[in-house]
């Protein structure tokens, strides 16, 4: 397989396998878990919303509706977009952030897609579902920030979620193209010359739903590891919002060191379902950018 490809599938499989393993802890604090499973490291569902083994939640579900979105319009289409959303919100997702469910529902009943800029917008579920357009627009950064703020508007409106969000996806299209942890540092460190909240040094310990404890968390983890299950078994044993700072740090971590570092075991626990679709996206959305 092409660098590139292996690398941008990497990142969505690893954005999945995220989320399905750190969903059985969100909402557990570092003690908590380690009372519990002594290191999470296993794909075995449960959790607070009762997942069956393998069961990916909204992170890895709004990516393929935004994905499929792009895919369908071949290309960018707002209108587009904030309807697959409304489309999932009505398929009875497993799991909906009370900031996405808001945002939506003003969509479906107000037809609104930029809402307005509010302080309890500071969440991380912009950033969660933003691989899609990440992929479709590599090789072009204006296009990336307009489609990136575009999606982010439907549901959330926040400077630090913005910035996160960018970043984040940022550092998704460097580590696909070719870069390394150099390129992605160099990344952060503008992020908090913007914005000094992100710092990551000395790593803060907090992995909530905020956007800034988000990315601290899984940007400190992707940093300080060497391969990619020590990345995201790191990661989600922070607890909190787990399964989305899972996604986030299987993102970067399957950027980095390609499809195949992905354990075979959490391959096979995935919905094979899911895995084709992501398959199918990685190809669809490559072709968009023209940069494969
Ligand atoms: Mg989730």
């Amino acid at each position: 397989m092409d660098p590139i490809r292996n690398r941008a599938l990497g990142a969505y499989l690893g954005l999945a396998c995220g989320d399905a393993l750190g969903a059985t802890v969100e909402f557990l604090m570092p003690r908590e878990i380690k009372a519990q499973y002594g290191t999470h490291r296993e794909i075995v569902g449960g959790g607070w919303l009762r997942l069956k083994p393998g069961r990916v939640t909204d992170d890895t579900e709004m990516s393929l509706y935004l994905g499929q979105a792009i895919l369908d319009s071949a290309g960018w289409n707002l209108g587009a977009v904030a309807d697959s959303f409304a489309a999932w919100l009505k398929s009875k997702p497993v799991d909906v952030g009370a900031t996405c469910r808001r945002g939506i529902r003003r969509y479906m009943l107000q037809g609104i897609v930029h809402g307005p800029e509010s302080d309890s917008d500071g969440g991380n579920g912009a950033a969660m579902r933003n691989l899609p357009v990440a992929l479709f627009t590599l090789g072009d950064d204006a296009l990336f920030e307009r489609c990136t703020l575009e999606q982010a508007r439907i549901t959330h409106h926040h400077p630090l979620a913005d910035a996160g969000t960018l970043a984040l996806g940022r550092m998704a299209q460097t580590l696909i193209q070719g870069g390394g942890i150099k390129e992605c540092r160099a990344i952060a460190n503008r992020l908090i010359a913007q914005h000094r909240q992100f710092r990551l040094i000395p790593y803060p310990g907090r992995a909530s739903g905020y956007i800034v404890d988000t990315v601290q968390t899984a940007v400190h983890f992707f940093f300080f590891t060497d391969n990619f299950e020590s990345c995201v078994v790191e990661t989600v044993n922070r607890g909190e919002d787990a399964d989305t700072t899972g996604a986030l740090a299987g993102m970067l971590a399957g950027a980095l060191y390609g499809a195949e570092a992905i354990p075979k075991r959490w391959l096979e626990k995935l919905e094979p379902e899911v895995v084709r679709r992501i398959c199918e996206q990685v190809e669809g959305l490559l072709r968009l950018s023209g940069d494969s």
